[in-house]
């Protein structure tokens, strides 16, 4: 059973809205198997490091946040959206619509945060 009523109405809207904004400034990019700047054929070079599109740790996040858009969209779809998945509680919806792509509720995130640091 799919819980709480949640307004997904609202959070599928926030996770397209989103996925174009995170679309638009990855500008199609896709993590590169093999790293290295190659781009040494600038006009005048003035416009290189300075003007790097998207530096490479931001790019990162941004397509890390955008994979979870689609695992968000992904349980939105099966119906398992707003469950915890460590110990498959109700996530708070107050929560979800703060932050939509949660995967954990308040409590499990938190001690995985310890747990991480
Ligand atoms: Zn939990």
């Amino acid at each position: 059973m799919p819980t709480a009523d949640l307004p997904t109405d609202r959070i599928r809207q926030w996770i397209d809205e989103r996925e174009r904004q995170l679309q638009a400034l990855v500008g199609g990019a896709q993590p590169r198997e093999s790293a290295g700047p190659e781009v040494t054929d600038l006009k005048d070079g003035a416009a290189d490091e300075a003007e790097a599109e998207v530096d490479d740790a931001e790019l990162a996040l941004h397509l890390a946040e955008l994979r979870q858009i689609e695992r968000a969209r992904e349980r939105l779809a099966a119906g398992d959206y707003g469950q915890c998945s460590d110990c498959g509680e109700a996530i708070a919806p107050a929560r979800l619509l703060a932050q939509p792509t949660a995967t954990r509720c308040t409590a499990c995130q938190s001690a995985a945060e310890q747990h991480a640091r």
